[in-house]
């Protein structure tokens, strides 16, 4: 049976998301910036609480862990290599290693930069990424604890992921990072395209996440780095890929 996904608001922009297995009734969160979205998340949609994986340390997507796992007894699993220590911890994981979600199989991406153990949940079977702060549609994350060479070897593990997975970010930055895309990228089509789908959703009050990679791919400039017109446009032609990532990323900081 297909996992089933349920997205919410939380905070002021981030976004959590629980994945149900219907199979087992095993459901996870992916992160948790508060524990009372996630809880009124749990009651909206009637299922149980079993797990919460965390992408990184940071506290909007860790704040709700000590009293989720308090009112549940879920199992909380976070990466092994953060900076600053996650409360409740059960399971510590890092590249390749396998998490089970009732019968749902994801496998960890460790995607340093944002942070520098910011991790990655790719479901395969689901056709489901978890990014949290690493890539957001048509952006990415700031780079808080390491260099632009990281953070860009992170980006291209996600873009090697397959063209229909779906990418869930952990937050809606979307049309602040298209207004961005858009100075690099002004005659790009599938950004345009983009832009014209994101300001609809927005404008419906829906979410743009989750978006899919193959789109990303062709519209996000973080993930076009070693596009010639790309490098062209900051004025780095024929320069490592990963020197124009981090001068789109400081124009973005500045932006
Ligand atoms: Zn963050
Ligand atoms: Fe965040």
């Amino acid at each position: 049976m297909p996992a089933q996904t349920h997205l919410f608001l939380c905070l002021s922009d981030n976004y959590g998301v629980l994945i149900h297995d219907p199979a087992t009734g095993a459901t996870a969160a992916i992160d948790a910036p508060e524990a009372g979205a996630v809880s009124a998340a749990l009651d909206a949609t009637g299922w149980k609480l079993t797990d919460i994986l965390i992408t990184h340390h940071h506290g909007d997507h860790t704040a709700g862990v000590p009293e989720l796992k308090a009112r549940y007894g879920c199992r909380v699993t976070a990466p092994a290599h953060e900076k600053s220590p996650i409360a409740d911890v059960d399971v510590s994981v890092g590249e390749g290693d396998p998490v089970r979600v009732g019968s749902l199989n994801a496998k960890v991406i460790a995607t340093p930069g944002h942070t520098i153990g910011h991790i990655a949940y790719w479901f395969p079977d689901s056709e489901i990424a978890f990014v949290g702060d690493t890539l957001f549609s048509i952006g990415c994350g700031r780079l808080f604890e390491s260099t632009a060479e990281t953070m860009w070897n992170s980006l291209l593990k996600l873009r090697a992921l397959p063209d229909d997975t779906l990418i869930y970010c952990g937050h809606e930055y979307t049309l602040s990072n298209i207004r961005f895309a858009l100075t690099i990228e002004p005659d790009n089509a599938a950004l345009k395209r983009r832009a014209e789908e994101a300001n609809r959703l927005r404008a419906a009050g829906k979410p743009t996440v989750p978006s899919l990679l193959g789109q990303e791919k062709l519209a996000n400039p973080f993930l076009r780095a070693d596009v010639p017109e790309v490098a062209a446009a900051v004025r780095l032609a024929g320069k490592p890929a990963a020197q124009v990532f981090g001068e789109l990323r400081h124009r973005k900081d500045r932006f």
